[in-house]
C-alpha cells in the first residue's frame, strides 16, 4: 500500500460533522488540514450508486483540484428491515434544508410500517484518499446497533440521536466525541473511526506515541 507522506492534506467534504470527525482523528498525527471549503473546491454531485464510488469521484476531484492528498468519507445509515435504506442516501432523506429531525422520522415511520419490528442497523463509512496523480485507496468501516424511537441526545450529527451501538445502553447522540471514535476504549467504535484506523494503519507511518490506538 503507498504511503501518504504529505503532511498536507484536504478534507474533501463540506458536510461540518464529519470535517469536525475527520479533524479529530488527523490533527493529532500532526496533519495540515484544508477543507474543500477553505479551498473553494466545488462539491461534486454524488452520482455514484455505491458508498465506494461516492468516496472516490469526492476524493479525486478534490486532489486534483488542490495539488495534495485528499480524504473523502462517504457513509450512511443502513437500516436492516428497510432493505439497507437510506443507505448512500442518507443525507438525501434530510431533504435540501438538511433537516435531520425529518430524515429520523422518516426512518421511524417506514419502520413502524414493518410488521416483523426488526430495527437492527448499521451505519457504514468509506473512506478513499486520492492523490494528485489519480491513484486511489480505500477503507471500510461498520458499526451495528439498533434504531431507538424516540431520539436521544444532542451530541454528534446527522442519525446519531436513533443509533444506539451493540453493547451499549446510550445512542451515538448521547456520547461525546471521544467515546463515539472508541479512543481510550482501546478499540475503535464508530463506522467512521474503523475505517480510519485501517486508513492509518496501512497509510500513515506510525510513531510510538501516537494517539490512535
Ligand atoms: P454523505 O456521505 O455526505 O453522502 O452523507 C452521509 C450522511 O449519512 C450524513 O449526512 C449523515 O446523515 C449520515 N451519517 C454518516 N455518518 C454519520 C454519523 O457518524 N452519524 C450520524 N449520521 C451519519
Amino acid at each position: 500500500m503507498r504511503k501518504l507522506t504529505e503532511t498536507r492534506l484536504v478534507i474533501a467534504s463540506h458536510n461540518q460533522g464529519k470535517i469536525d470527525e475527520l479533524r479529530d482523528l488527523l490533527e493529532p498525527l500532526g496533519h495540515e488540514l484544508f477543507t474543500a471549503g477553505d479551498l473553494d473546491l466545488p462539491e461534486p454531485d454524488e452520482t455514484g450508486l455505491t458508498f465506494e464510488a461516492n468516496a472516490e469521484l469526492k476524493a479525486l476531484a478534490a486532489a486534483k483540484g488542490a495539488g495534495m492528498p485528499a480524504l473523502a468519507d462517504d457513509s450512511g445509515l443502513a437500516v436492516d428491515g428497510l432493505d439497507g435504506a437510506p443507505g448512500i442516501y442518507s443525507a438525501r432523506w434530510a431533504g435540501p434544508d438538511r433537516d435531520f429531525d425529518l430524515a429520523m422520522e422518516l426512518v421511524e415511520k417506514a419502520l413502524q410500517k414493518q410488521a416483523d419490528g426488526n430495527r437492527t442497523a448499521r451505519f457504514l463509512s468509506v473512506i478513499c484518499l486520492a492523490w494528485p496523480d489519480g491513484e486511489t485507496a480505500f477503507f471500510r468501516g461498520e458499526v451495528t446497533g439498533t434504531i431507538v424511537h424516540p431520539p436521544r441526545g444532542g451530541q454528534g450529527f446527522g442519525y446519531d440521536p436513533i443509533f444506539q451501538p451493540d453493547g451499549y445502553d446510550r445512542t451515538f447522540g448521547e456520547m461525546p466525541a471521544d467515546e463515539k471514535h472508541g479512543w481510550g476504549h482501546g478499540e475503535a467504535l464508530s463506522h467512521r473511526a474503523r475505517a480510519f484506523k485501517l486508513f492509518a494503519d496501512q497509510c500513515l507511518a506510525r510513531r510510538q506515541g501516537d494517539p490512535v490506538p
